[in-house]
């Protein structure tokens, strides 16, 4: 299954992708863990990419493409995208990409929400820093303040979900990456799901709008 989650930060796109790929086997790629991975260890990629991140600016779409050539040998059993692409450029080199390897996309799903909700999500937000796993201290916390329930390990908030870098992060969205809901719809591969609901309505929503395969690892 190879399929785009596109939409605003906070819509709900990480939390969907680590449940379907659990269901599906296809691998979760998020551009942004990527980039925090690389930031972390220190890397060229993740000096260069900082200082972007920090302030809720997009990264140059030359560096990001260049990042998911090299990713997308790796997924032999599919890919849910998770915030990529992000500009017209980059699902313009997409879609060459993915031609040149004889693959077709089978859906782009968007998740949909106003902005004060995605507000109070991202600013609510704690995520583990060691598989990118998202947790809401209103609306989905974990069993223990601060830790992640199945590794055990410290949750952390992220810098750029503090108010005034989310603010810009979701203009930046409205300028540059909304754009591809009609660059998308045009493909006819565009599915719209509801993602203010409770987080278990919009993956059946989203199964039952992508026409899911057969489960791969339903015990997941
Ligand atoms: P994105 O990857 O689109 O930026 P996340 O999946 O990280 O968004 O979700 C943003 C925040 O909203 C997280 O704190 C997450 O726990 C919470 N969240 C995700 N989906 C829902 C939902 N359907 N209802 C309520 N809260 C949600
Ligand atoms: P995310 O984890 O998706 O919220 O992304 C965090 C940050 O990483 C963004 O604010 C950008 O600075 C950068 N980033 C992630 N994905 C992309 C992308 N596809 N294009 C450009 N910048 C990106």
């Amino acid at each position: 299954m190879r399929l785009i989650f596109l939409g605003p930060p906070g819509a709900g796109k990480g939390t969907q992708a680590q449940i379907l790929q659990r269901r599906f086997g296809a691998k979760q790629v998020s551009t942004g863990d990527i980039l925090r991975d690389n930031r972390s260890r220190g890397t060229e990629l993740g000096k260069l990419a900082e200082s972007y991140m920090n302030s809720g600016a997009l990264v140059p779409d030359e560096v990001i493409i260049k990042m998911i050539e090299a990713e997308l040998d790796t997924l032999p059993d599919g890919f849910i995208m998770d915030g990529f692409p992000r500009t017209v450029a980059q699902a313009e080199a997409f879609d060459c990409l993915l031609e040149s390897k004889d693959l077709t996309l089978d859906a782009v799903v968007l998740f949909e929400a106003d902005r004060a909700t995605l507000i109070a999500r991202l600013t609510g937000r704690w995520t583990n820093p060691r598989n990118g796993r998202p947790y809401n201290a209103a609306t989905n916390p974990p069993r223990v303040p601060g830790i992640d329930d199945e590794d055990g390990g410290p949750l952390v908030q992220r810098d750029d979900d503090k108010l005034e870098t989310v603010t810009k992060r979701l203009d930046v969205y409205e300028r540059q990456t909304s754009p591809l809901v009609e660059y998308y719809r045009h493909s006819g591969k565009l599915v719209q799901v509801d993602a203010l609901a409770p987080v278990d309505d919009v993956t059946k929503e989203i199964v039952a709008k992508i026409g899911a395969p057969v489960e791969q690892n339903a015990a997941g």
